[in-house]
């Protein structure tokens, strides 16, 4: 069941059976014999594109970082930070004042960062509009839960299973939460707008990966899945059953086994969307007159299955980075 609105809810109420393998039975990365590593977001990619996922994955193309992508990655480090204070602290106030040392030390971290802002009147003006809307993100946060009544299990969770079939599952998980039932709500932020109804099943496909990986490492399925818009001020919430997640596994399976196809044969169709408008890769795209570059060269050049996951992303090969794909 999905529901849509701009209150809060706490995680309580039904417990259900495990019936898969959990972490210590071999749910967590084990010994398997790995094949390949999807995350959501990759998996996000060759679904809207397959094109975008070879240019991503494949080719390992940098991409420039865009200002609402890292805006994202500042609103998600002041929420996830909120959290180190004490429970009273955790005012508007106090997220607020985090928002200016987050971004210094984000800068510090990735001092390329600077550039998306130029210098001059031009770029300050720009650089203070984007710390306004930032600043409008963690406003709305405190319109739709109280944080002060809420003590996250997780936070930034990195969590990784293997299927029987050897491919890695893995992704970070935004925040955890479980009631003093045992039953547990997975929470991701967005600083984009709620899908239109038509786009919810995408929006949740990440949210029921993420709740497959942990039921097969915890044997519980999660009571509920809760996407908060803070673009928007709206909150997408959805209770999982396993019937959800075994198809959600099903689906996993077979979009991997169309990925192995794909580099099997190089065909890596290109699939227009609203997408195109964001992405990166317009100019080499043959939808757009660009033309690919030719494929890595196999086997040295080309990463094995098993590498795949951090491609793309300047990150060591089989660890992507935290992302937060919000547009
Ligand atoms: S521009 Fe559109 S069709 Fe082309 S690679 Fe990017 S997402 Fe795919």
């Amino acid at each position: 069941m999905t529901t849509t609105e701009t209150g809060s809810t706490e995680a309580g109420g039904r417990a259900s059976v495990p019936s898969v393998r959990t972490a210590d039975e071999g749910g967590g990365a084990g010994d398997a014999v790995v094949v390949g590593s999807l995350s959501p977001s990759r998996a996000g990619d060759f679904m809207t594109c397959p094109l975008l996922y070879r240019f991503r994955v494949i080719d390992k193309i940098p991409e420039r970082p865009s200002a609402a992508a890292v805006r994202g990655t500042l609103v998600h480090a002041v929420l996830e930070r909120l959290f180190d204070l004490p429970t009273g602290a955790r005012t508007p106030e106090a997220a607020l004042e985090m928002l200016a040392p987050e971004w210094d030390r984000l800068l510090e971290a990735e001092p390329e960062l600077a550039g998306l802002f130029e210098d001059g009147d031009a770029g300050d003006a720009e650089h203070a509009q984007w710390l306004e809307q930032a600043r409008r993100m963690v406003e709305r946060y405190f319109t739709l839960e109280d944080p002060r009544r809420l003590e996250p299990a997780e936070r930034e969770l990195f969590v990784e299973t293997v299927l029987d079939s050897g491919l890695k599952l893995r992704g970070y998980i935004d925040r955890v939460d479980v009631a003093p039932s045992g039953d547990v709500r997975i929470v991701d932020y967005k600083t984009g707008t709620a899908p239109r109804a038509d786009f919810e099943a995408r929006a949740l496909f990440q949210m029921k990966f993420y709740a497959l990986v942990l039921w097969r490492l915890r044997g519980r399925v999660p009571r509920l899945l809760q996407l908060m818009y803070l673009g928007n001020g709206e909150v997408l919430r959805y209770e999982p059953d396993e019937a959800d997640l075994r198809a959600t596994q099903r689906k996993v399976e077979a979009l991997w086994q169309a990925i192995r196809r794909a580099m099997e044969t190089g065909e890596w169709r290109a699939r227009t969307g609203r997408l195109c408008d964001w992405c990166d890769h317009k100019e080499r795209c043959p939808e757009f007159g660009g033309t690919p570059p030719p494929l890595p060269a196999a086997p040295v050049d080309r990463p094995s299955p098993a590498d795949l996951e951090g491609a793309g992303t300047g990150a060591p090969a089989g660890v992507g980075p935290r992302e937060h794909d919000d547009l």
